[in-house]
């Protein structure tokens, strides 16, 4: 499974052009996804030259490491780099419609096999709750 993984605002705050902080669990759900699944990570972000090496350092600093970036495999050349598509079977982006789920979300996600749906809302539980409990109907409450 090729999976294709933004930068700005999906490892790291979107800071750009500087490297923003580390969005919550980013980086070691990837390295756990990497290992678990044996997935094949794509950075595939705007970022080019030095500002994409800086990112790639990043990752590369926290133990993660790419099997490409911006680019299909790891010898593409520039010009073979102008792919329609990246041939990914997923990606990972905070521009995704719906916006980017907490990475634990992913991690779930990519580990039920259910990729493309979507990820769970949150359940926001009732408070007050509507019926009075035993002891509150007790104390009149
Ligand atoms: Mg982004």
């Amino acid at each position: 499974m090729v999976i294709a993984v933004d930068f700005d605002g999906t490892i790291v705050t979107h800071e750009y052009p500087r490297i923003g902080r580390e969005i919550p669990f980013a980086i070691d759900t990837l390295k756990r996804i990497q290992k678990d699944f044996q997935a094949i990570l794509v950075l595939w972000t705007v970022r080019e030259g030095k500002e994409l090496t800086e990112a790639i350092e990043y990752c590369r600093e926290r133990g993660l490491e790419f099997y490409a970036a911006n680019a299909n495999y790891p010898e593409e050349t520039e010009k073979d780099n102008q792919p329609r598509k990246l041939k990914a079977d997923l990606f990972i982006d905070d521009r995704n419609l719906g916006g980017l789920p907490d990475w634990g979300v992913i991690y779930q996600m990519i580990a039920s096999g259910d990729y493309f749906k979507p990820a769970p809302t949150e359940i926001k539980s009732e408070y007050p709750p509507k019926k009075k409990g035993f002891m509150q109907s007790l104390l009149g409450g």
